[in-house]
Parts: C-alpha cells; sequence; structure tokens
C-alpha cells in the first residue's frame, strides 16, 4: 500500500490540540507521508520525534500556498487543518485559498478535531484516503 499523504496545519490557539493528536495517532501517522507548515511541524516533532515530517514554510510566509500547490499537483491525500476560528489571521487569504483547492480537487479536509478523528477512522478503515480513490 502507498502512504497516505497528509498535510498537517494548526492555527496557533490549536496548535496543542492538533500536537496531542498527533501524538495520539503516532503510529498510524508514522506510516504517512507527513507534510506540515512550518511552525506546527515544529510543535508536533518535539512531542512525536520520530515522526519525519517535512517542513515547509510557516503558514504567514506562504506554507499554506505551498500545501495548496501540493494539492493542484495532485501530492496530498488528506489534509487536516486545525482552523482557530475565533481570531483574526494576518494571512486569512491564504487559509481561504487552501481550503478553496481542497474543495476544488476533492481532497478529505479536516478542519477540527472531532472530524479529524472519523478521517483518519475512514483511512484505517478503508486502507486508503477517498481522495487517492477517486483518482
Ligand atoms: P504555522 O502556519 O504552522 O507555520 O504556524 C500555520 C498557519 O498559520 O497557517
Amino acid at each position: 500500500m502507498t502512504a497516505i499523504r497528509l498535510a498537517l496545519v494548526a492555527h496557533d490557539a490549536r496548535k496543542d490540540e492538533l500536537a496531542s493528536f498527533a501524538e495520539r495517532h503516532r503510529v498510524f501517522l508514522g506510516q504517512c507521508a507527513l507534510f506540515a507548515t512550518g511552525t506546527t511541524g515544529l510543535r508536533i516533532m518535539e512531542r512525536c520525534p520520530e515522526l519525519d515530517i517535512t517542513r515547509l514554510k510557516s503558514g504567514p510566509y506562504g506554507g499554506d500556498q505551498q500545501i495548496g500547490a501540493m494539492i493542484a499537483e495532485n501530492a496530498i491525500d488528506v489534509l487536516i487543518f486545525f482552523v482557530d476560528p475565533l481570531s483574526p489571521l494576518p494571512h486569512d487569504v491564504d487559509v481561504k485559498a487552501l481550503m478553496r483547492l481542497a474543495l476544488v480537487y476533492d481532497v478529505p479536509m479536516a478542519l477540527n478535531r472531532a472530524t479529524a478523528e472519523m478521517v483518519l477512522a475512514a483511512v484505517l478503515r478503508g486502507g486508503k484516503a477517498a481522495g487517492e480513490a477517486a483518482g
């Protein structure tokens, strides 16, 4: 089975939650090809040093757009993006662009923990990301 290509992003207020999520699922994540925006990747690696994560630029410096470009190139199967719904963000346009591309390319996108748990459960059950199956 080819490794699921998983992109991980969290806004500052949600980074702890995503790091805990990653820790809980560290065995599964260890079987995935992982990509993350800069600071998110760092926080996850602090919790789970054994995970091999390709860290892109920090979100506000282009990391969200890098992940969007990977989606457009069919290089991401699942996007887990823990969004902060309560704070204004300087790079809001990048966030929207990333979500838009995930919608355009029909990539499974979890924007909170509850959905991320369901997406991972579905991937584990099916053995494949829905995006991969559709491709
Ligand atoms: P960061 O970027 O992981 O570098 O903080 C995430 C974002 O804010 O989009």
